[in-house]
């Protein structure tokens, strides 16, 4: 189960800080994600992905179709 969703089942696991932003391979620093999820995160991290997916569901979008 994914866990940013919690809708789709997981298919791969996330870095919740991407490697890109100094984020560890250690397992702490992973969770089980969807793909939507994790091709919308991409190399944010799960704080400003969360307020990036907040304000475009008060816009009106879902970029990752979190409310199928
Ligand atoms: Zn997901």
């Amino acid at each position: 189960m994914c866990v940013y969703c919690t809708l789709r089942p997981a298919d791969h696991l996330d870095h919740i800080v991407p490697c890109s932003r100094g984020g560890s391979g250690a397992l702490v620093n992973l969770a089980p994600a969807c793909r939507p999820c994790g091709q919308s995160k991409g190399d944010l991290t799960v704080v400003e992905w969360m307020a990036v997916r907040a304000a475009e569901t008060a816009a009106g979008r879902d970029p990752a179709g979190s409310s199928v």
